[in-house]
């Protein structure tokens, strides 16, 4: 299964006539959020691929194209905040947004709203390990774990709560985004016990068996 995981920054290598070609087929197009909704789904069309997708802290709550038009969604898109999927047999959770770091910032939470969000999949993780043996293949967010890619700052501490996640549900993967990689040198790849956590920022392609 080929993945396009986005996040963060239109890249303009994939926004172009001529990305089908260049990337070949896509089963699964993943958005780790702050990208705009028109970029979203220009790659879905692109790749005629189903999208599923979290928000990041600099998404809007409406999008105003250039036509006047509003958008609260990408068209066709699954917005996973809080909830695990299944497509194309793989299992799939997401978590939106990032550490609060201003009071009336959109898609910001504390350390504790995090851990109660995150509990919040308990159900669906519960359901996977039942019907299919595992409890989760990847986990998409857009804030990276703390410790892991994130950033003594502000806005760029990782969430504890993922740290969590990922110990005790060990998903193959966790992709974020928000630790863009021009600030400053530092992996964006880390094995973490059983999962391979990959920072996207801007954009990653994955092959799963
Ligand atoms: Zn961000």
């Amino acid at each position: 299964m080929k993945i396009l995981a986005v996040s963060d920054q239109i890249e303009d290598t994939l926004y172009t006539s001529t990305v089908r070609e260049r990337l070949g087929h896509v089963d699964l197009i993943l958005g780790c959020g702050d990208l705009p909704y028109y970029y979203l789904e220009y790659l879905e069309c692109m790749f005629d691929a189903p999208l599923c997708y979290v928000h990041g802290n600099h998404d809007p709550l409406v999008e105003y194209s250039s036509t006047g038009g509003t958008k609260t969604a990408p068209d066709g898109g699954d917005n996973i905040n809080m909830r695990c999927v299944q497509v194309s047999g793989l299992l799939v959770a997401g978590l939106e947004g990032c550490i609060r770091y201003r009071p009336d910032g959109n898609h910001q939470y504390t350390q504790s709203e995090m851990s109660f969000r995150a509990m919040s999949l308990l159900p669906d993780l519960l359901w996977n390990r039942m019907r299919h043996g595992r409890w989760l293949d990847v986990l998409i967010a857009h804030s990276p774990p703390l410790g892991i890619h994130d950033m003594p700052t502000a806005a760029h501490t990782g969430f504890r709560a993922f740290v969590s996640l990922l110990r005790a549900f060990t998903p193959r993967y966790m992709l974020h985004g928000h630790r863009h990689k021009n600030y400053g040198a530092g992996p964006t790849e880390t094995l973490y016990g059983k999962t391979r956590v990959l920072n996207v920022h801007p954009y990653r392609v994955i092959e799963i068996d």
